[in-house]
């Protein structure tokens, strides 16, 4: 079956284990074959064949699930395992059916169904993305969230950002450093805050994000690690430095 250019390698993997699982409950029939082995090298495939729940493939999923209940219930000794293998390694059976697959690829599309969920959730992302960045890069940033806003737009949290997922108290200040939406003096002048707006090493200083993080005697003994990634603490270098993913 050809699933032309509207399906991704995971929705071949499912149709695979669908059809497979037709073709093997049927010779199962005919013969006294109890045992079924089913073998893949997609993981997602693997864990989402026999769950029915509405999902990319669901269609393959629910076609697996009704087969393999009616040769498991047709006899108490029937049994179905559906086991991962590594790809490109070399196992016979595996590069068979990876031969197949290219083969398949050039196919004309004959699959009943038009575009795959899984391969219109992954063209709609890629789409979202492209308007997203061109956005952008048309607006002029400003507001307080502009010299943080470096990073392009991107569907998935940057390495800096995942590095700080069990870490939601520094992952809150980050954010607060970065809008400008923190408890700083400035912050509650702007808003018509009751004075003191002063940082509490200096009556005369506004406490600002940029006395905090580059001249607050309060904090130099932590500054060290702001001045590796510059020397002169810069904010502008100093903000986005999530940037890299
Ligand atoms: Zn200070």
């Amino acid at each position: 079956m050809g699933l032309g250019g509207h399906a991704e390698v995971y929705d071949g993997e499912m149709a695979a284990l669908a059809m497979g699982i037709r073709l093997a409950t049927g010779y199962a029939r005919t013969t006294n074959i109890s045992h079924l082995h089913f073998y893949a090298d997609n993981s997602a495939a693997i864990s989402s064949i026999a769950d029915p729940k509405p999902t990319g493939g669901q269609q393959y999923a629910h076609t697996f699930h009704q087969l393999a209940c009616t040769f498991l219930d047709s006899n108490p000794n029937n049994t179905i395992s559906v086991k991962w293998c590594p790809g490109h390694s070399g196992i016979p059976g595996n590069e068979r059916a990876d031969r197949l697959a290219k083969r398949a690829t050039d196919l004309s599309r004959t699959s009943p169904v038009g575009t795959t969920r899984t391969n219109a959730i992954r063209r709609s992302k890629i789409t979202a993305l492209k308007e997203w960045t061109k956005e952008w890069k048309r607006n002029p940033k400003e507001g307080w969230f502009a010299i943080s806003d470096r990073i392009p737009p991107s569907l998935k949290p940057t390495k800096h950002a995942r590095r700080l997922a069990s870490r939601r108290e520094l992952y809150g200040r980050v954010v607060q450093a970065r809008t400008g939406h923190a408890y700083t003096g400035e912050f509650r002048r702007r808003f018509s805050f009751e004075p003191p707006h002063s940082c509490p090493c200096d009556d005369q200083t506004i406490e600002t994000r940029e006395h905090i993080i580059t001249s607050c005697p309060r904090y130099e003994q932590h500054r060290f690690e702001l001045r590796g990634v510059s020397p002169n603490l810069v904010l502008s270098v100093l903000a986005p430095y999530g940037r890299s993913k």
